[in-house]
């Protein structure tokens, strides 16, 4: 655009009063312009960075906590080692490597006294050792401890039985530490700790010795080979001592406040060694006032960077569609069905953010069957209708080829090109099509991950649809971002994320639920099965072939080899076809089998041609037979439970009732029962994320590291959700007054969650 300057280009301040109001920090000067239709232009400068102003005392106590770990007394080159080997180099590292529990040695107890359930410490005598042998022929280590009071039994499963026969003679005296347990009369201590006692040895004098072992509330770290509790406990006492106090929070005062924080150094050294006053429940439930200041910095720092981030995304320049109907209207109306109120919902929130001139980067969530690949269909529409192409991406081929079959129907009848990419598609054919993509003329532009963002060029992409169904990649979003001039992109997932995990993960994303169901759908009934009931589950999935129903037979993924996971499945079809169906037609469908052959017995399976398919856990995406009524899954106890639903959910789509078969080992534990009875209970797919979360973890719910964030060292996102919210609160105000960290007072966080992120705040350009 030409732009008439006025006279020379002015330059004006943002006043005080102003800054509030807009998202630019007071004081940022700006230059003043006109446009050729008269409208005056503000375009903010960037100052000079202000050169470090790190004060004398900061950079001393900067020193102070780089100190290397081999650095501290007692420390030489294999410990260094080994504290390296649990991410400890520097003094620094070791004061946020917290202890994962807690035990209350703040009294000796009497033997008599021994509390079952609880780890005690008590001093006691030698009565007598030896080595036993179990029914099963495993050796057991045993020994008879006792006092004027009574006797307990420590007992060892693993030992090495020459050095267990010279240190545990008979009369030797020692300070004990184990878990008690009641065995009917008796109490036993498995894998004890001891300290040994001289003859001449004073209580007093052993616990004055070793004031991190004895007589308080003592650390348990966790630990790696060559590193000891007890060194580990002796080794972080020195460097509490010695450089805790060089740590001082860079977080403002005034959230400091309020938020009620200690400060970082009695933070950390209490976490460490808590005072003899504190609540043993609470240290070890990680609710302690120290814990909660600990949690929330980890948080603040997190939350900063994703307000960073999510601020580089809005800064930049974005397509602003406009919403002409031209497409979505008439597609409407072909649709042999009206979108649930919570498809318009989540279409109306697109929309709105495609018109604005800034990036959309939004995720939508929904449940199996929620209808979102009609959502993304409209959207896609919506950025045709303005001229621009569309990149739809999907994790596997098999599911690519759906969204073609899904989409190209309904394009086709409004005239729409779309076209498929598969990684097989080879010489002139594909020459043609890239040809089409970069030309413009292909509309639409469906195929993997890897396909769109290796080979591709476009012509003018408008919109990205990732489908990630249960991955997420932030790396992939920035590749698909680069194919065209910041794109809008919009991210699908089936898994129900709970909303802690959304606010973490995908801070810097919108995010929309479909959170009902189209109308019609019969609920799936599960059960889980043992093993040695498997003739029931042939008897379900026979009874509804015979109606004409569909069944599917899902075998586990077997990660370390993709072979054996082959062979099972096959040997598995075959005994089926054999011995237990000979009157049913047999599918197999497996990850190996070329596109064409996925192709091919999905389509006999949904022409009906096949009646039973087994399968491996490539079905798991988007595949749609509403004849299939029974779903059995063969070692359920190997999925997670997000992923049992997903698959699950390939049944239940027509008018038949439907039903899960979990088939689970004979030999599965309580607690693994009890997980997959969450199945049967529930098909509530954000109940399931959460006992699934609460089961694995985050990092393995959603590969933490693949998501690109800092890790988190104390706080836990099930346990501190509440301080999640309040950090990002504090956080993302902070960046809407000051958007760039530039104020001096907030020079020392802005450094500060640079080094926690650690390099990936650059995706966005932040850092
Ligand atoms: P998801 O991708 O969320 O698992 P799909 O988009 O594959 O779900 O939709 C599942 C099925 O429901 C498809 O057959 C689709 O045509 C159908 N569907 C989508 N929206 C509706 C609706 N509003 N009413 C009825 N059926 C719908
Ligand atoms: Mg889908």
């Amino acid at each position: 655009m030409p732009t008439a300057k006025l006279g020379d280009p002015r330059t004006i301040i943002l006043p005080d009063e102003l800054a509030g109001k807009l998202p630019l920090a007071p004081g940022t000067e700006f230059r003043v312009e006109l446009d050729a239709v008269g409208r005056l232009l503000l375009t903010p400068i960037r100052p000079q960075e202000p050169p470090s102003r790190e004060t004398p005392a900061e950079s001393i106590r900067r020193k102070n906590l780089s100190t290397g770990i081999q650095s501290v007394k007692g420390v030489g080159p294999k410990l260094a080692e080994a504290f390296q080997r649990l991410g400890v180099t520097t003094v620094e590292h070791a004061l946020y490597l917290l202890p994962h529990r807690y035990e209350d040695r703040r009294e000796l107890r009497n033997v008599g006294a021994l509390r079952h359930g609880r780890t005690e410490v008590f001093e006691g005598v030698v009565l007598s050792a030896t080595t036993s042998t179990t029914k099963g022929g495993r050796k057991n280590y045993e020994v008879m401890v006792g006092d004027e009071t009574g006797s307990v039994i420590l007992k060892w499963f693993h030992f090495n039985a020459a050095w267990m026969k010279k240190s545990w003679q008979v009369g030797r005296r020692g300070i004990f530490t184990g878990e008690v347990s009641q065995f009917g009369h008796h109490r036993e201590i498995h894998h004890p700790e001891v300290e040994w006692l001289s003859a001449e040895d004073d209580i007093q004098a052993v616990m004055a010795r070793d004031p991190a072992t004895y007589g308080r509330i003592v650390p348990v770290y966790p630990l790696t080979e060559g590193l000891h509790q007890k060194t580990m406990r002796q080794v972080m006492k020195q460097v509490v001592d010695t450089f805790a106090g060089d740590l001082e929070s860079a977080i403002g005062r005034d959230i400091l406040a309020r938020h009620h924080m200690l400060p970082l150094s009695q933070a950390v050294t209490e976490a460490h060694f808590p005072t003899p006053d504190t609540d043993i429940t609470r240290l070890n439930s990680g609710t302690t006032p120290s814990h909660h200041t600990l949690v929330f910095d980890e948080f603040f720092y997190l939350e900063l960077g994703l307000a960073m981030k999510r601020r580089g995304f809005t800064m930049e320049e974005g397509i602003a569609f406009e919403v002409t109907h031209k497409y979505t209207k008439p597609l409407l109306k072909m649709l042999p069905f009206s979108l649930t109120h919570a498809q318009r919902r989540v279409l109306s929130e697109i929309k709105e953010e495609m018109m604005v001139p800034y990036p959309m980067h939004r995720l939508v969530q929904g449940d199996v069957g929620s209808g979102k690949t009609m959502v993304a269909l409209m959207a896609a529409l919506v950025a045709v209708e303005n001229g621009y192409q569309v990149a739809i991406m999907a994790p596997t081929e098999i599911l690519a080829e759906q969204h073609y079959l899904n989409i190209h129907g309904w394009c086709d009848s409004l005239g729409i090109r779309v076209v498929l990419l598969t990684a097989s598609l080879k010489g002139k054919e594909r020459e043609g099509l890239l040809e089409e993509v970069s030309s413009g003329g292909a509309q639409i532009v469906i195929g993997t991950h890897a396909v769109i963002q290796e080979r591709v060029e476009f012509h003018s992409l408008g919109l990205g649809i990732v489908d990630e169904q249960h991955r997420f990649g932030v790396l992939q979003r920035n590749v698909l971002k680069k194919k065209g001039a910041n794109p809008d992109i919009l991210v699908m997932t089936a898994t129900p994320i709970p909303r802690t995990l959304a606010m973490t993960v995908f801070g810097d994303l919108s995010l929309s639920v479909i959170d009902e169901l189209p109308p019609g759908r019969t609920p799936i009934k599960t059960r889980v099965f043992s093993e040695s009931r498997r003739q029931q589950v042939y008897a379900m999935i026979r009874d509804e072939a015979r109606q004409g129903r569909q069944a599917y037979i899902v075998c586990p993924l077997v990660e370390e080899s993709e072979k054996s996971e082959l062979k099972a499945a096959t040997a598995m079809a075959e005994e089926l076809q054999t011995d237990i169906f000979p009157e049913f037609r047999i599918g197999l469908l497996h990850g190996r089998l070329k596109p064409e052959e996925k192709e091919a017995v999905m389509a006999s399976f949904k022409s009906g041609e096949i009646h039973i398919l087994v399968a491996t856990t490539v079905i798991e995406v988007g595949i749609d037979v509403p004849n299939a009524t029974v779903m059995a899954i063969e070692h359920a106890e190997r999925f997670g439970l997000s992923q049992l639903h997903q698959l699950r959910g390939r049944v239940g789509r027509g008018s038949h009732a439907s039903h899960c078969l979990l088939v689970a080992s004979d030999r599965l534990s309580d607690d693994g029962v009890k997980r997959l009875r969450v199945m049967e209970a529930t098909t509530d797919g954000f109940r399931i994320a959460e006992a699934d979360l609460e089961i694995r973890g985050p990092g393995d719910f959603l590969g933490t590291r693949q998501a690109g964030l800092p890790e988190f060292r104390v706080a836990s996102i099930l346990r501190d959700g509440r301080i999640l919210e309040e950090a990002r609160r504090e956080a993302f105000t902070l960046v809407e007054r000051d958007p760039e960290l530039r104020l001096p007072e907030h020079r020392r966080m802005k450094e500060e969650m640079v080094a926690r992120w650690g390099g990936r705040l650059e995706l966005a350009g932040v850092a």
